[in-house]
């Protein structure tokens, strides 16, 4: 998976990323689908001895363009873990209290406690993205962010968070096609602001290698997930966690009490 991560300071041409990669499965969908299967069977005991251990708390930010499968993901790669174990957070458009404070202040009520794991559905990072495109602040205002942003998820690393970060990459040819079958299919879910995005494409693709430049960290590394084939996306992301849940080396809690010759009445 390590080709897939971005080395810290290394600038970003989205374009040389094939979104359409299906890396060693060579487009075997199959074979994707048994090996997220295994995966999250794996995920299922991690997060049960991350809430045992109570030690380590774990945030995974996802960030995509429309329709680039973000909703997909958490259903997928978290298909079998206690419910009661992960929590996931959306940022929308910030109400007026949101806008009241810094565009941290929302972000860091959200993060993890102990034991927990919190997926974040968009994240800070439209505060350097939607905010950049459309102009909501000046250019001076969104170019200080990154180091806030750096500075703030150092913090919760240095405090005991693992952060990992996913740019689910899509081309917009199939957005396109996402975007047809929406229409389609689930017209609920689709607004026309979507349209508006995809319009200004090239400046989100500009924003996005930015952010992924300027704050992929050793703390808090950003990784760009080929995400045209669905089920690949999914396990590109079930594999970073599993693979860095087990890096943590968790162990199940000695019981409280001595129970050597309990017997149950
Ligand atoms: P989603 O697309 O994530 O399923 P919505 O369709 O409700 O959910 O979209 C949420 C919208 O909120 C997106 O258009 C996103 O750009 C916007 N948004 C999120 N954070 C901010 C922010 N800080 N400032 C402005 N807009 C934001």
């Amino acid at each position: 998976m390590e080709r897939y991560r971005i080395r810290p300071g290394r600038e970003v041409d989205l374009r040389t990323f094939d979104p359409n990669d299906t890396g060693a499965f060579d487009g075997d969908k199959d074979d994707g689908k048994d090996a997220l299967k295994a995966l999250n069977e794996r995920l299922e005991d991690l997060q049960e001895r991350l809430w045992a251990e109570q030690k380590h708390r774990l945030l995974v930010v996802l960030q995509a363009m429309d329709a680039g499968g973000k909703d997909g993901t958490i259903r997928h790669v978290f298909e079998g873990v206690n419910p009661q174990g992960v929590r996931v957070a959306n940022f929308k458009v910030p109400t007026r209290k949101e806008l009241a404070h810094d565009y941290l202040w929302r972000v860091h009520r959200e993060v993890p406690g102990d034991g927990e794991i919190v997926i974040f559905n968009r994240s800070h990072y439209e505060d350097v993205l939607v905010v950049r495109v459309d102009r909501l602040v000046p250019p001076e205002v969104w170019g200080r962010r990154y180091r806030h942003i750096n500075d703030f998820e150092r913090m919760l690393a240095d405090e005991g968070t693992t952060l990992l970060k996913f740019y689910l990459h899509i081309d917009r040819e199939e957005q396109k096609e996402r975007f047809q079958d929406r229409l389609d299919e689930k017209p609920w879910k689709f607004s026309m602001g979507d349209l508006g995005k995809r319009e200004q494409w090239p400046q989100y693709m500009e924003a996005y290698e930015d952010v992924l430049r300027e704050t992929s960290t050793g703390w808090a590394p950003w990784y760009v997930v080929p995400a045209n084939r669905k089920w690949y996306r999914n396990l590109v992301v079930g594999t970073v966690l599993v693979e860095t849940l087990e890096a943590l080396d968790m162990r199940y809690p000695a019981p409280a009490d001595d129970l050597d010759g309990v017997v149950i009445p």
